[in-house]
């Protein structure tokens, strides 16, 4: 069976990965294996645009089938930030405190509904040769929070309450998180797709 190359550097989203598709008999790789590719640049106008570079790319560089996604953060408040410039919305890639701490003072005026967000997840899945066979998104809703609460999950997570667990990402368990997120609406989707795609091989 053919093994598939999840095309992301990020550790929490690959650990994030994993356990979502634990139950899947499909070998997943990442680009740890691949100690030489160059990490693709992330400069489209939308997730779906982002998330298809990263495929098509790191299969260009790796000749295997590859699953990239992109995700963020949408405030509507906030006129859509940070949006796909979640991970650096600070400035620097990934500095997750930095980022949190931005998001609290852009958002320190704001009441009630303006507190609104939700994070979305755009999967793709490139075959070996770079072309883009499946897609799928997934979103979830909750509200900004004012303080943090709880040490799991990552990025925004110990600041997005979810409404009906009255808990952040950062207190609620990985398999409640599993259940309900972004991540894992979106590649549920795209593996009911895929089996067309990968079938038998
Ligand atoms: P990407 O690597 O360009 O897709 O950026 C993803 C960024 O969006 C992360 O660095 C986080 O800031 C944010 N993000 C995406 N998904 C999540 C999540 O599940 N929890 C918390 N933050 C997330």
């Amino acid at each position: 069976m053919r093994a598939v190359v999840i095309g992301s550097k990020n550790k929490s989203k690959l650990q994030e990965i994993r356990e979502i598709f634990a139950g899947l008999e499909r070998q997943f790789l990442d680009l740890g294996s691949f100690p030489a590719t160059v990490e693709v640049v992330e400069d489209g106008q939308s997730f779906e645009e982002n998330a298809r570079k990263k495929a098509a790319g790191y299969a260009a560089q790796t000749g295997h089938w590859v699953l990239a996604e992109d995700s963020g953060l949408v405030v509507p408040a906030l006129g859509g930030r940070p949006g796909i410039h979640s991970a650096r919305y600070a400035g620097r890639q990934g500095e997750d405190d930095a980022n949190n701490q931005k998001l609290l003072q852009e958002m320190s005026g704001f009441q009630g509904e303006q507190r609104s967000a939700f994070y979305v997840c755009s999967a793709a899945l490139s075959d070996d040769k770079g072309n883009i066979q499946v897609e799928a998104r997934g979103e979830c809703h909750g509200l900004i929070l004012g303080e943090f609460r709880g040490q799991g999950g990552f990025g925004y997570d110990p600041l997005f309450l979810i409404r009906e667990y009255h808990a952040t990402f950062g207190e609620l368990s990985s398999a409640v998180k599993h259940a309900i997120s972004h991540r894992s609406r979106a590649l549920e989707g795209m593996r009911r797709s895929w089996r067309r795609s990968l079938a038998n091989d």
